[in-house]
C-alpha cells in the first residue's frame, strides 16, 4: 500500500533502454521522434523497431514541437492527491507536426482555453533533474 506521504508525490516516468534518449532530448528541450531509416516511418513512443516495418534502422530527430489539439479531456477530479492542486487541468491527444500523435496536457491557462484542431506548441517543463515532461500551450 501506498503511504500517505508519497501520495501527494506525483509519479515520474523510469528511462528504460528504448526510451532513454526520448527523456535526455526532453531534458535538453527537444522532443526526439524515431524516424525509420528503411520505410520513413516517423513513430512516438520510443521502441527497438519500427512499427510499420519492423526495421531496427531507426534514428533520433528532433520534432518541430508544432501540433494540432485532435482531441482533449478536462479533469476535474484528480486521480489522487498528487494531482489535487492541479484541477481543473486539460489533457490533450497532440497530432505531431510530423505525424505522430501523442498524450500530453496543457500548460500555460486553463482548460477552458482549449478547443479541437487548436495549434498547440512544446513546452519542456523540468520537473527534477531526471525528468523534464513535454506539455503544450497554444501556439
Ligand atoms: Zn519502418
Amino acid at each position: 500500500m501506498i503511504s500517505p506521504e508519497d501520495a501527494k508525490k506525483k509519479p515520474t516516468p523510469t528511462p528504460d533502454a528504448d526510451s532513454a534518449e526520448l527523456w535526455r532530448g526532453l531534458r535538453e528541450g527537444v522532443l526526439l521522434l524515431q524516424h525509420c531509416g528503411d520505410c520513413r516511418h516517423v513513430q512516438y513512443y520510443q521502441q527497438g523497431m519500427c512499427r510499420q516495418c519492423g526495421s531496427e534502422n531507426l534514428s533520433h530527430r528532433a520534432a518541430s514541437g508544432r501540433g494540432r489539439v485532435h482531441s482533449f479531456s478536462v479533469v476535474h477530479r484528480a486521480p489522487g492527491p498528487a494531482f489535487k492542486d492541479d484541477t481543473p487541468y486539460a489533457v490533450l491527444l497532440v497530432d505531431l507536426e510530423e505525424g505522430p500523435r501523442m498524450i500530453s496536457t496543457y500548460s500555460g491557462g486553463g482548460p477552458d482555453d482549449v478547443t479541437f484542431d487548436m495549434p498547440v506548441m512544446l513546452v519542456c517543463e523540468r520537473i527534477d533533474d531526471v525528468t523534464t515532461l513535454p506539455r503544450f500551450r497554444r501556439a
